[in-house]
């Protein structure tokens, strides 16, 4: 390299050369591309052990995987090797991360510290880039504006990165919250990895704010329940390592503070509830901090200083596992030994009923499949336990066509953390969400099992039918699930003109519920590949049934006006400055990548350059921006556009004139909240200072799953069934509206799961989830709770495509 590791930030391809270059001149270093990323970037893992273990790599992981029970035959504890899982600049941002990995291989490729010793008995597996895309959005944009000379003046443009920042991925996600979910084409790829390899330590390495010491696991409060004795003393076993070195530099460092362990899209949690032991490190620097700033004790932070803590913490871990190999292991393979035998939670299985549409079963198997947890069906005819969405304990049935999920399976902490219907918080303090319950996301009925249901394994799905008959009346798809969306946006994209009912009929026998989408032949006659573009779609999955006639036995005439024409959404949303960027990349990445639809993504300074007549549908992220002509867009709506408003950016149209949205449906609402707020500051001042965190608990509400009551006749609730359970990640709540309808709602009486502080669930009673307003040949449609947060709410999606298709036709 032309330049000293810390002068200056390395460019992404500069440091997939350098590792490049180690591999070829390294007999202790083995490197593999295992995917790309969105922009045709290498994602990269090297492997680094001694020559004797990477020439055996493939026995070592089988061996490892058969430790966990993951692969047949018996494992052999004394030739199995402990294996490292360095995980660097997730965030992109924070940099230092990556920077720090090409010391750490250096190191390692050299022996120094003694670490040719350890390689002995450990594969260490660098990923020295897991968001490249992010890391060279920041390194790129950082070397351009940063000089030849070193300014550490924070109010310099070095020390202010331009939206969207470098910690996110191409789509605006944050890869340190999608382990879980898998959303994103890096996570894929990356676990794909991991679970060939299933690492017994994991550290994952992060930046924070400049002014902060160097943080390292072990871990704060919350811990969720299921993490094990031994992975909590080994936390502390590393950070003590740890400690000897920042004690001797005189580096500060904190541990038990600010990161918990719950939520499991995390690294550290990710790898805990897979029998690892995950830790977090995090350097003070991040963005703002580029190669060198000013801090306030008088001090520059260098980059360098930051490599070097990154670097220390890598070698310790490494050393640490090694020193403790035989124990690490026989520890990991007790792990998934006990996790089969005696899984720790009280629901031991877990029944998805077969009646649920398909295309929701199959998309929850496609995740279990990426987790490798374990599905298949049984022969048991009842068991009890709870259904989801209640607590009280019942008898209930199991037929053959039903999903069963067992605890009994080496994953079955995984297992339990992703389906428990409530997951027990040991302490509120946590900053992420606390119910990510699978059949809630995925919108499935279903119930947890307290005691155990064999399992067969493998679950069949009835091959769709590809055939199309020719000349029917009309095709029909029904409207269940988000894979029906799928093939209406292509439809649409192909343009074809479908409508959709208004109400449900019965023709041929056969039941169709409001919100089925229909393609009739009349509609069709100018076009001509009408039926091969129909069966095209028929051959890929649609699942369109043909009906021959349009007399029906129930409900309406195929033929008659109560069918609507879905008009052909012609997208816009917003980005840029103020814009949140994860609200605008949920947007992007479902339009792009989920309904490969297309969207039109504007710069918030250009709006007033817009030709509306282009489009039909506004869709409004969340974020701290205004709308500028606002007088035209909602002439706009008047004239037959459509808004979509997301989340918090439901706020842009409370209380504004010309939309029917009100905080409070009455003005004394809004003077009672204000006179409880006025009183709470003045019961509270004289509460102690040191516990202001702890009481604001009552407040909290940073993620929990609502019961919502649906009305069933208007087309944003078509197909969500008669309850709708929603992902409200904060306290912010509308009061049900007037001279709008009310279509998804909370009651007087909440029914949630997760965390919910006293105070935040009294300001949820009677309040939206989604609504739609009416103006002129318009319509505004308030999605209060985001259904796009994160990508994972399965059902959310759905809901917004009901909003996108259906709702304002
Ligand atoms: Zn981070």
């Amino acid at each position: 390299m032309p330049y000293n590791l810390g002068d200056q930030f390395t460019p992404h391809h500069v440091l997939v050369n350098y590792f490049q270059h180690v591999a070829e001149n390294s007999q202790n270093v083995q490197i593999i591309e295992y995917g790309q990323t969105n922009e045709n970037r290498p994602l990269l893992l090297v492997f680094v052990s001694s020559e004797e273990n990477l020439a055996n790599l493939e026995a070592i992981r089988i061996n490892n995987l058969r430790l966990a029970g993951l692969a047949d035959g018996d494992p052999d504890l004394h030739s199995a090797k402990v294996i490292v899982w360095l995980s660097y600049s997730v965030h992109g941002n924070e940099a230092a991360g990556s920077e720090s990995s090409m010391q750490v291989i250096f190191d390692l490729a050299t022996g120094a510290n003694g670490s040719s010793e350890w390689l002995k008995n450990t594969v260490v597996i660098i990923d020295p880039s897991v968001n490249p895309d992010g890391y060279n959005r920041y390194t790129n944009w950082y070397n351009q504006v940063s000089g030849k000379l070193l300014n550490p003046q924070g109010v310099g443009r070095e020390h202010s990165e331009p939206w969207p920042g470098g910690r996110v991925n191409h789509y605006y996600f944050d890869l340190n919250r999608d382990w879980a979910w898998q959303t994103q084409i890096e996570s894929q790829r990356r676990i794909a990895q991991y679970n060939k390899w299933l690492p017994h330590v994991l550290a994952d390495f992060h930046e924070m704010g400049s002014e902060s010491p160097y943080y390292f696991a072990p871990a704060a409060q919350p811990f969720h329940k299921y993490i094990t004795e031994w992975q909590r003393q080994f936390q502390d076993t590393i950070g003590v390592n740890h400690a000897r070195y920042f004690d001797k530099e005189g580096w500060g460092y904190f541990t038990k503070e600010t990161f918990d362990l719950f939520y499991p899209s995390y690294a550290d949690t990710y790898s805990m509830y897979n029998g690892a032991i995950g830790m977090t490190y995090e350097q003070g620097g991040g963005g703002y901090a580029g190669r060198g700033v000013k801090i306030s004790n008088g001090d520059t932070l260098r980059l360098a200083d930051r490599i070097a803590h990154h670097a220390t913490t890598s070698l310790s871990t490494i050393e640490v596992a090694s020193v403790n190999a035989d124990s690490l292991i026989l520890k990991f393979n007790t792990y998934f030994t006990d996790s089969q035998n005696n899984p720790p939670g009280e629901y031991k299985a877990y029944v998805i009923k077969g009646d649920n549409p398909v295309a929701r079963i199959k998309a929850l198997c496609t995740l279990l499949d990426r987790q490798g947890i374990s599905y298949g069906h049984t022969s048991a005819t009842s068991a009890s336990g709870i259904k989801y969405g209640s607590r009280e304990h019942t008898n209930f049935d199991i037929s053959e066509d039903d999903l069963v999920i067992s605890a009994f399976q080496p994953r079955a902490v995984l297992a339990q953390i992703l389906f428990d219907p409530v997951s027990e918080l040991q302490d509120s303090l946590t900053y992420d969400i606390t119910c990510w319950s699978l059949p809630f996301a995925y919108g499935l009925e279903a119930y947890a099992a307290t005691s155990k249901i064999d399992v067969v394994s493998g679950y069949e799905f009835e091959a769709s039918n590809t055939d199309l008959e020719k000349n029917a009346y009309a095709y029909v798809m029904r409207w269940n699930s988000l894979e029906n969306a799928k093939y209406l946006a292509r439809a649409l994209d192909l343009g074809l003109k479908p409508r959709f009912a208004n109400k449900r009929f019965i023709v041929n026998g056969e039941e169709y519920k409001a919100g089925t989408v229909l393609f009739m032949r009349q509609d069709h006659h100018h076009i001509p590949s009408f039926y091969s573009l129909l069966a095209k779609l028929q051959a890929n999955g649609a699942n369109l049934n043909a009906i021959k006639t349009g007399f029906v036995e129930s409900g309406k005439d195929l033929g008659s006006r109560s069918y609507s024409l879905i008009e052909k959404p012609k997208v816009l949303t917003i980005a840029g400055d103020g814009v949140s960027s994860y609200s605008l990349g949920q947007i992007w990445h479902f339009f792009e990548v989920t309904l490969e639809y297309p969207i039109t993504i504007v710069d918030v300074d250009d709006l007033g350059k817009v030709d509306w007549s282009k489009f039909n549908t506004l869709i409004v992220p969340e974020g701290y921006y205004s709308l500028k002509s606002m007088d035209k867009i909602k002439s706009w709506v008047r004239g037959g556009g459509k808004i979509i408003a997301i989340g918090s950016a439901v706020s842009k149209f409370a209380d504004k004139e010309g939309f029917a949205l009100k905080k409070y449906a009455e003005t004394s609402g809004e003077g009672d909240a204000k006179k409880e707020i006025e009183k709470e500051k003045l019961d509270t001042r004289l509460h102690a200072y040191s516990g202001s965190r702890r009481r604001n608990i009552s407040n909290n509400a940073t993620g929990a799953v609502f019961e919502a009551k649906v009305d069933t006749t208007h087309p944003l609730a078509y197909g969500l069934g008669h309850h709708y359970y929603t992902l409200k990640t904060g306290t912010r709540s509308y009061e049900h509206l007037t001279d709008a309808v009310n279509a998804v709602y909370l009651q007087d009486e909440l029914n949630y799961f997760g965390f919910v502080g006293s105070k935040a669930s009294a300001k949820l009673v009677n309040t939206i989830v989604f609504a739609e307003e009416q103006s002129g040949r318009g319509s505004i449609i308030y999605m209060a709770d985001n259904p796009l947060f994160r990508a994972f709410w399965e059902n959310g999606k759905f809901a917004f495509c009901n909003a996108l298709f259906l709702a304002g036709n």
